[in-house]
């Protein structure tokens, strides 16, 4: 998958710029509060998932302006395609090839995508909830039965902690919490199968490429929190079996905290650099350079699944990098297309193909 050019009006700081890409490696580069990482944003919207950053939809708007507008020429596997996306106070039009779509959900499965930004090192760096995210959003963007399993899932965790309050005052209710047990054991194991066998793709694409950021000095491991207690050739319904156990002893506990302890929504994936915690021994460079190991495995894994290889949006990757490091995402990511933004001019030199690009103000000079 690649992008031949984005067209962007009155998105954030940005009036009138187009950008006509390489197919191999783009680096974007100024000073700070240029535009780099808005150039980034505008071209993530297209793969229909929301902002990386959080915004909302009206924050796209340049100050001033009613509109903002986004153009994406891109190519897949099998024919050119065209996107625009116009922002306006109260709604969005998002259309595809000249056909108009409902929402921007609708873009999803069309432009591939991933995204590394700082924000991403919350990854490595926070706790348990930030990498169950990554997880979830990776999950469901491939497997639309997923997002209905693990909403599934959140429901009845939801109810049964709603019960567990009530007990106090309501004890006759108690017997109710079996079948509550029972649903969520289910949903349960339907999301931890599908969470093991993506680890499991996962922590290989992203060992090989880890290996190659740090020169075969280094290693990393990703392993899901529950794969010690389960075999990874355990059938859904031994999970299941396994899972309800674990509810029906945490059970006593649940009551008396009014929650419930255990369960996909507690677990985590461990990360380890030469066999310790990324998170509290990796230095910062080892950790970005893991955070964007799990990014790029990530886009292993679309590529396995859709045939398409998303196209790597870098946001400010290379601080921290040593130059060996830097020279690896520089050059030696040869396979898709590449868009990374920089501030230090002196590391565009070292590119040995593609294009770059100096934003000021919004504009390419
Ligand atoms: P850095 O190197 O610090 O990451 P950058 O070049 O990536 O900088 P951006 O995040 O792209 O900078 O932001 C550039 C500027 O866009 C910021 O100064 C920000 O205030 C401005 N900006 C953000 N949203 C809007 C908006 N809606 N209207 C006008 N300007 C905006
Ligand atoms: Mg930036």
């Amino acid at each position: 998958m690649t992008v031949d050019s984005v067209k962007i009006n009155n998105f954030r700081n940005i009036t009138d710029l187009t950008l006509s890409a390489d197919e191999g490696v783009n680096v974007i580069y100024g000073e700070n509060a240029q535009g780099k990482t808005n150039i980034l944003e505008s071209i993530w919207l297209f793969t229909g998932c929301k902002s990386f950053r959080g915004a909302k939809d009206a924050e796209f708007l340049k100050f001033g302006e009613d509109f903002a507008k986004i153009n994406l020429k891109f190519k897949d596997n099998s024919r050119e395609k065209q996107s625009e996306i116009i922002f306006s106070e109260k709604k969005k039009n998002v259309s595809l090839n000249g056909i108009q779509l409902r929402s921007s959900a609708e873009l999803i499965g069309s432009f591939y995508a991933v995204i590394f930004s700082p924000v991403h090192l919350s990854l490595i760096k926070d706790g348990p909830g930030a990498r169950r995210k990554f997880l979830d959003t990776a999950l469901c963007q491939l497997k639309p039965k997923y997002a209905e399993y693990l909403a599934s899932y959140k429901k009845v965790l939801m109810h049964r902690n709603a019960l567990l309050k009530d007990l106090y005052m309501s004890p006759q209710l108690y017997d109710v919490l079996d079948s509550f047990d029972d649903q969520l054991a289910r949903y349960a194991s339907a999301v931890i199968v599908e969470r093991l066998k993506y680890i499991d793709i996962l922590s290989e694409y992203s060992m090989n490429i880890y290996s190659g950021i740090s020169e075969n000095k280094e290693n990393i491991s990703v392993f899901y929190s529950k794969s010690k207690e389960i075999d990874k050739n355990s059938s859904p319904k031994d999970i299941y079996i396994q899972e309800l156990e674990k509810i029906k002893e945490a059970r006593k506990e649940d009551v008396i905290y009014k929650t419930t302890s255990v369960g996909p929504h507690r677990d985590d994936i461990e990360i380890l650099i030469n066999n310790v915690s990324a998170r509290s021994f990796g230095s910062q460079g080892q950790q970005r350079s893991c955070a964007l190991a799990l990014k790029l495995g990530e886009s292993e894994i679309i590529k396995k699944v859709t045939g398409e290889t998303p196209v790597a949006l870098l946001d400010d990757v290379m601080s921290e990098l040593d130059e060996k490091r830097q020279d690896y995402v520089l050059n030696h990511i040869t396979d898709r297309q590449v868009f990374l933004t920089c501030c230090d001019p002196s590391q565009v030199l070292r590119l040995c193909g593609g294009k770059s690009f100096e934003i000021k103000d919004g504009e390419i000079i």
